[in-house]
C-alpha cells in the first residue's frame, strides 16, 4: 500500500469493542470479533466457549428452554381454568 493514500477507517472507528477487564483494570479497547461481543483475545476466537449442547453449567434446568416452555404452558392453562371458573361463577 502506498503511503500518501489516505485510508477509510470509519468503520474501523465505529465497529464495537470488546469491554473486558485488563489485567491493568482498565477496558479492552480492541475491536470486537465479528458477530461475538469480545475481541480474539478475550473469548471471541473462533471456538471459544462450550460446544452447543455443552450440560456442563447445567444445575437443575430451571432455566432451560425446556424449562421456561412448560412453566409458560402451565400459566397459560391455569389462566384458561381461571377464565372458566369464572364464567360458571365460581370464581370468589
Ligand atoms: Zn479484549
Amino acid at each position: 500500500m502506498s503511503g500518501d493514500r489516505i485510508r477509510k477507517t470509519s468503520a474501523m472507528m465505529t465497529s464495537p469493542r470488546c469491554g473486558a477487564e485488563t489485567r491493568s483494570g482498565t477496558t479492552c479497547r480492541a475491536p470486537a470479533v465479528h458477530g461475538k461481543a469480545r475481541c480474539r483475545m478475550h473469548g471471541g476466537a473462533r471456538r471459544s466457549g462450550a460446544p452447543k449442547g455443552n450440560q456442563n453449567a447445567r444445575t437443575h434446568g430451571a432455566f432451560t428452554q425446556d424449562g421456561i416452555a412448560e412453566r409458560r404452558a402451565i400459566r397459560a392453562l391455569l389462566g384458561e381454568t381461571w377464565e372458566l371458573l369464572r364464567e360458571l361463577d365460581f370464581g370468589e
